[in-house]
């Protein structure tokens, strides 16, 4: 069975909100940030609104192994100029698999780091160190690194760098990968072959290390090293191409987490903005693209 969803909100009720989010799209997985991505203010985990969400997931047949939780974007291993902030990243990230495992969660999604002001390779040293002082406690929790637009100056936005920090790290047991298709793009691999784009990840990475795939069109082409989302079928990667992703063979057991735009971002009225996940999921299913969706889930949701 397809497993998909998308990233969902963790408010007001932690994981239940979440949970009923997801359902609401027809989704049998999905992502969440602890809290804000921007910040680090985060609750205590609340015990009978767990108890209740895994309850929900039970009854609607989410199984948490696939469901992912999303690293916060202040945290950046890359850069150790300012050796506090280092430290910073590396503590809060133990919070954040902490919280994982407190909430029985497999799979945090991070993004491997930028490099400022220093070059990739030191960047990419330092991401290895990082690594190793918060592997040894992510038991069960696996940090899957994404694969990066490379924008500015991200690591890992390709597969030699991303095998530099799977390879560099002293037990890579709990650390895997979580391919996004936007990002691939924009990168300069071309998701029109993407079976070529998995044989040259197979001749450096075991594919059993993929843990997750963001499922996103393009605004941008191939190459532009942009990172800005599209509306699955309203991109540069187009419908076919994402649907050949969606159901290939060698990712099936692998949850696919769409972060697609809401609908409305750019008009301007900014408190009516809509969700597409739950006609871009119905659309996925059914493998048939519908170009007037855009306006279906105006109609919907108003
Ligand atoms: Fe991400
Ligand atoms: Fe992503
Ligand atoms: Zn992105």
């Amino acid at each position: 069975m397809l497993l998909i969803g998308s990233h969902v909100s963790f408010n007001p009720e932690q994981l239940l909100s979440s949970v009923k989010e997801a359902i609401s799209y027809n989704a049998n997985t999905f992502m969440f940030y602890t809290g804000a991505p921007t910040n680090t203010i985060r609750k205590e985990i609340n015990p009978e609104l767990l108890k209740q969400a895994q309850e929900l997931m039970n009854k609607n047949g989410i199984d948490i192994s696939n469901v992912i939780c999303h690293a916060p974007y202040i945290i950046n291993l890359a850069n150790n100029k300012d050796p506090d902030k280092w430290q910073f990243s590396i503590n809060f990230l133990r919070q954040e698999i902490e919280r994982c495992q407190e909430l029985g969660i497999k799979t945090i999604v991070l993004h491997p780091g930028s490099a400022v002001a220093i070059s990739k390779e030191e960047g990419i040293k330092n991401i290895i160190n990082a690594l190793d002082k918060i592997l040894p406690f992510s038991q069960g929790v696996t940090i899957a690194l994404e694969t990066m637009a490379g924008k500015g100056s991200e690591c890992g936005s390709n597969i030699q760098e991303i095998t530099q920090i799977i390879n560099g790290v002293s037990d890579n047991q709990y650390l895997g990968v979580c391919l996004d298709t936007c990002h691939l793009n924009d990168a300069g691999y071309d998701m029109s072959k993407f079976d070529e784009f998995l044989n040259e990840f197979k001749k450096y990475i075991s594919v059993d290390k993929i843990k997750c795939v963001h499922i996103n069109d393009s605004k941008n082409v191939q190459s532009s090293h942009k990172d800005r989302h599209a509306n699955i079928g309203f991109g540069t990667i187009g419908f076919d191409n994402i649907l050949k992703i969606v159901h290939h063979p060698t990712l099936i057991k692998i949850p696919k987490i769409l972060e697609t735009p809401y609908i409305g971002e750019n008009d301007e009225d900014k408190n009516r903005i809509y969700p597409p996940y739950k006609f871009e999921i119905n659309m996925l299913k059914n493998q048939q693209f519908d170009a007037d969706i855009l306006n279906k889930i105006r109609e919907y949701y108003k």
